[in-house]
């Protein structure tokens, strides 16, 4: 069963970027776009995580968690100014669960709902498996058969995105999204680089090769 999450926040592009990206992740997604909402379909609908916004028109993000916590349990994860150090610790007073300062990566943010929803989850559910790979979400270790593969956080990241949807064209435009974020501007030859990483760590013992290259339109993980 999808996992249900509330999104409270004014910003659209936010909004949108959130809805887009956590639907494709197979999350049920439903959007607030101000405290009082809210906090109305928080009680009302018991989702299974909240993000909520600190910056919102009317009830702030503050007094929103605020309230929350006298009712409910839930895993929310504040959403933070750029800097706004006060901001953090006050969201995490109010009884937030973790925080993320804006703008961010949405793998980072994915990452941390998983390790929120996770917290409830059997280790065994942890463990993303392809062919003769493994990876662990939880001790975040990679295996190919026997042999153990070192990546980097970033390389980790990749892999992990591939993992989530095996035999699923990625995108450029798709990866770039989700490793990288909303705002990410950058050049663009860094997925081809990264993919060259993985591969020479995932083929080092001669394994056959399992992401391939969808000419002209992205990546896929996939056995021959
Ligand atoms: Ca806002």
């Amino acid at each position: 069963m999808a996992e249900r999450i509330l999104v409270i926040e004014d910003e659209v592009k936010i909004t949108d970027f959130l809805r887009r990206g956590l639907s494709y992740e197979g999350y049920e997604v439903d959007i607030a776009h101000d405290g009082e909402a809210g906090l109305a379909k928080a009680l009302e609908s018991r989702p299974d995580l909240i993000i909520l916004d600190i910056m919102l028109p009317g009830l702030d993000g503050l007094e929103v968690c605020r309230q929350l916590r006298a009712e409910s349990d839930v895993p929310i994860l504040m959403l933070t100014a750029k800097d706004a150090v006060p901001d953090r610790v006050a969201g995490l007073d109010s009884g937030a669960d973790d925080y993320l300062v804006k703008p961010f990566a949405f793998d980072e943010l994915l990452a941390r709902i998983r390790a929120l929803l996770r917290r409830r989850q059997p280790a065994e559910q942890q463990v993303l498996r392809f062919a003769d790979l493994t990876l662990n979400q939880a001790t975040r270790r990679v295996t190919r058969g026997e042999r153990q593969i070192e990546l980097t956080a970033k390389e980790y990241d990749v892999l992990e995105l591939f993992m989530r949807h095996p035999r699923q064209v990625l995108t450029r435009d798709i990866i770039y999204e989700r490793i990288w974020g909303y705002d990410f501007g950058g050049e663009s030859n860094i997925i081809e680089v990264y993919v060259r990483y993985l591969r020479a760590k995932l083929e080092a013992g001669g394994e056959p090769r399992l992401i391939h290259t969808v000419r002209g339109v992205g990546y896929v993980l996939r056995e021959e």
